[in-house]
């Protein structure tokens, strides 16, 4: 994670490559491209634990990124984060350019409601694109004598960082069914990596992710002890429904994980990428460019990334506008009907 140590005023950091090859290049080029040659733009993408999903997608998408700088000068890095709280915070905050968030955390970012009352409508925010699906996610251990989500009354729970997706919209969901955190015998903070080791060891009894399935923390928890999806029942699912669009009804099915005998239903959101209005143009455009024109690429770097679609992508979970230069690119390509 970037410290907050000093104030930039906006990430897109120019820093030159001294990488030796500078004065080559400069000797072949003149003025203005002399400069455009000379300057590498960085860009960072805020992301979550090394063990979800956001992180492989940043990566992913970064990959592409950098195979293609030739074409727009961008190095691009993903960074492992608590999650979408914290990613907003800090791209409020000038220090990531481009962050995964939540759909519902896109949605109250922007319109300043929940978790941002107090913050106020992030007017500068903008959407790129829209990722997997991310449905709610309850796994209990073996013999906690969880089956049910009401089970989950005076049990031990791991709710994930505290600015991350999970323990936000875990407690959007209490707030909905009448619970509080002190209904838990105990909230953990642990992120995807640590948490599935806790939930074996007995230092939890479930854990809760709001993430892409498959992914390594639900995955090494099935392999290491005996674990079960709790579902959420059909009335809450019902009410966190109206809450908004944001949200809709899921089912992690059958053979998501060998290990998991039932599947679960749930509700769940979507991963979206969003940047600011300031963002320059040309470098949204070749983000969205080098992700799209490689998407094949993109989804085998992870298996939840598997499904993606362009047409859902530039659709589903969008609450903030979509900047102009990625609608450009989805114009461009026929995925958004041209501007009139
Ligand atoms: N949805 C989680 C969050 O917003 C992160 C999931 C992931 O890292 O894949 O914090």
């Amino acid at each position: 994670m970037l410290g907050n140590s000093r104030n930039r005023s906006f990430v897109w950091r120019l820093s030159l490559f001294c990488l030796g090859l500078g004065t080559g290049a400069m000797g072949g080029l003149g003025g203005g491209d002399f400069a455009r040659a000379q300057e590498g733009v960085y860009a960072t993408i805020g992301t979550g634990s090394v063990s979800g999903v956001y992180y492989a997608l940043g990566s992913a998408i970064c990959r592409q990124m950098n195979q293609s700088r030739k074409e727009h000068g961008v190095n691009c890095s993903a960074e492992a984060t608590e999650g979408s709280i914290y990613n907003i915070g800090q791209m409020r905050a000038n220090e990531y350019n481009f962050s995964v968030v939540q759909s519902d955390w896109q949605y109250h970012a922007m319109t300043g409601s929940s978790k941002f009352r107090e913050a106020g409508p992030y007017s500068e925010l903008r959407a790129v694109f829209s990722a997997h699906p991310e449905p709610f996610t309850v796994l209990a251990r073996a013999g906690t004598g969880i089956t049910t989500f009401d089970d989950l009354k005076g049990k031990k729970v791991n709710l994930g960082p505290l600015d991350s997706g999970q323990r936000a919209t875990t407690e959007a969901l209490l707030k909905v069914m009448g619970w509080s955190l002190d209904d838990f015998a105990q909230v953990g903070t642990l992120n995807a990596t640590d948490q599935s080791k806790a939930l074996c060891d007995g230092e939890y009894d479930a854990i809760v992710y709001t993430v892409g399935h498959p992914n390594r923390s639900v995955g090494s928890a099935a392999r290491s002890c005996d674990v079960a999806f709790v579902s959420v029942p059909a009335d809450v699912v019902a009410k966190v429904l109206e809450l908004g669009g944001y949200f809709s009804a899921v089912t992690i099915p059958i053979g998501t994980y060998r290990e998991i005998e039932d599947p679960a239903d749930t509700f769940g959101v979507r991963a979206t990428l969003v940047t600011k209005a300031s963002a320059p143009d040309d470098i949204v455009y070749a983000l969205v460019k080098a992700t799209f024109e490689n998407l094949g690429d993109v989804k085998r770097m992870d298996r939840a990334l598997g499904n993606l679609k362009p047409e859902e992508m530039v659709s589903e979970g969008l609450t903030a506008p979509l900047h102009p230069g990625a609608r450009r690119y989805y114009e461009e390509v026929g995925l958004l009907p041209a501007a009139k």
